[in-house]
């Protein structure tokens, strides 16, 4: 059955302005599953004035009263967390306990940023002055956006609204249009709930129309994008018409360093999951590897076994599935040149490398690459598939060479068991994150933030809750 969607602007489903939609097909088996609106310019300023004229209104609440309505659906997301699941699968591709992890975090996400509700703490402030106080204030920006990419879908909507409704923030939201369903459904659970209309909207739409209108619109006060870095380039260029506020998660080609000191078997499990986990489409997951020479062969042996064992296919037909298909065509053909080019540059094939033939959906086959080196695109560029690329390195320093050697900053990671090794690679290496003995995951109360092309400011934890505020100095003098 294929649904069709409307915008949620103002606490309500709203008729298209236009019959223009966009078709949401199971990457999977190729299958319709939805139409959402592809809105005009004018939905966005219909939104965007709702959310401003909310804004006012909410702003005065007390934070544990926001606090409040944000924990009302996290209960609703998880009463209705298996349907959930079962949706963001149909239309991204990730195996179903995955995507019940994902609904899972996206409810404990919201109560996490709902509890920072009695503490988003202002300062006070020594004058030089007699009988002055200097009061610094933690005030909300106004109306926010929320641009969404497609590998995680669900859960980026409330790393987007919780910190910006607990501090007294409004947003308008603009999922992928490859992954839109996911978030009309979180806003029919919104709905479901007594939040005050024009507090969360969703509109649909392309980015180059709708995602421009909304970056570009001179009422929002912070756009908060998580994509590619072509688009945050883009975004950031719209955004400085009106000097609007950015706040960037962009792409990663997070190193992996292994040396011989290593526990090689968990080295090689970690790293295999970050090529597998939602089938290597994750930003922070390592995506090139520094082994020691000494380990190098012995540790391909060990990914190649692992990687060979990966089972894959369709996850709404299959169970026990490690990986579902890629998003699309384009992340598909992007990945096979990507493996032909390295193979052309001179790099060695251990395992798969090619297209994998199931009748239907964007299925490539678990890969491992050796012998690559520094000036090959596979050490470079985000590959965003299951493909695991080797590079052999002397000594740690080399491995730290290479590994800030690169355009993306967002995280790394250090197999060893060695303390010296470890703390010298938290010193020298230039990333957002660094994971030692553990698989690319980050923590809710951490801070996911990337250096130099990953983006600017961060989210999760207090430094990410603070970047959906303002300061406002107050100088109070008394007699
Ligand atoms: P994308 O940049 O193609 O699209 C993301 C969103 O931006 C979509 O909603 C799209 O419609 C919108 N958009 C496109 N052009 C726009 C424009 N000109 N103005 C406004 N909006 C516009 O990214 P994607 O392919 O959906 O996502 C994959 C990328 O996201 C990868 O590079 C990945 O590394 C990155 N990512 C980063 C993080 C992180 O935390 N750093 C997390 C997840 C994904």
């Amino acid at each position: 059955m294929v649904t069709k969607y409307s915008n949620y602007v103002n606490g309500e489903f709203v008729s298209p302005a236009s019959e223009a939609t966009i078709e949401v097909r199971n990457p999977a088996d190729h299958a319709l599953i939805a139409l959402i609106p592809d809105s005009a310019p004018s939905v966005v300023d219909d939104a965007v004035a709702a959310a401003r004229q909310a804004q006012r209104g909410w702003e005065k609440l007390p934070a544990i009263q926001r606090a409040g309505y944000l924990r009302k659906i996290s209960a609703k997301l998880r009463e209705q967390r298996d349907r959930l699941a079962e949706v963001i699968t149909r239309e991204q591709g990730k195996v179903l306990p995955l995507a019940r992890i994902e609904v899972d975090f996206t409810a404990d996400y919201i109560d996490y940023m709902a509890e920072w509700a009695r503490r988003i703490e202002g300062e006070v402030i020594p004058s030089d002055r007699p009988n002055e106080t200097i009061f610094l204030l933690r005030k909300p920006i106004g109306v926010t956006a929320g641009i969404l990419p497609w590998n995680f879908p669900f859960f980026l909507i409330a790393r987007k609204m919780a910190p910006a409704l607990v501090t007294g923030n409004t947003i308008v939201v603009k999922p992928s249009e490859e992954t839109p369903v996911n978030a009309f459904e979180f806003a029919k659970l919104v709905a479901e709930t007594d939040l005050p209309p024009g507090v969360f909207n969703l509109v649909s739409g392309r980015g180059a129309t709708t995602g421009a209108a909304l970056t570009g619109h001179p009422d929002v006060g912070l756009v908060s994008f998580t994509g590619s870095v072509a688009t945050g380039q883009a975004i950031m260029k719209a955004a400085a018409a009106n000097l609007t506020r950015v706040n960037l998660e962009l792409g990663g080609k997070a190193p992996a360093i292994v040396l011989a000191s290593a526990d090689l078997d968990l080295a090689a499990k970690s790293i295999v999951a970050s090529r597998t986990i939602n089938t290597g489409q994750v930003c922070n997951c390592a995506e090139r590897v520094y082994v020691q020479e000494s380990v190098a062969e012995a540790f391909a042996d060990k990914v190649v076994k692992l990687m060979a064992a990966t089972r894959y296919g369709d996850p709404l037909r299959e169970d026990g599935l490690d990986m579902g298909p890629l998003v699309n065509q384009v992340g598909l053909d992007k990945v096979a040149a990507m493996v032909e080019r390295a193979r052309g540059e001179g790099a060695q094939v251990l395992l798969g490398g090619k297209v994998a033939d199931l009748g239907a959906g964007f299925h490539y086959e678990p890969t491992v690459i050796a012998g690559c080196r520094a000036d090959m695109e596979i050490m470079r560029k985000e590959i965003f598939g299951p493909v695991l690329p080797l590079q052999t390195v002397a000594d740690l320093d080399e491995a730290i060479t290479l590994a800030n050697d690169c355009e993306y900053g967002l995280t790394s990671s250090i197999f060893t068991q060695d303390i010296d090794a470890a703390f010298k690679a938290c010193r020298e290496l230039s990333f957002g994150e660094t994971y030692v003995n553990r698989e690319h995951f980050e923590a809710m109360q951490g801070f996911h933030a990337g250096r130099r092309k990953s983006g600017i400011g961060g989210a999760d934890g207090r430094h990410g809750l603070l970047e959906y505020t303002e300061t406002h100095v107050v100088y109070l003098q008394s007699r």
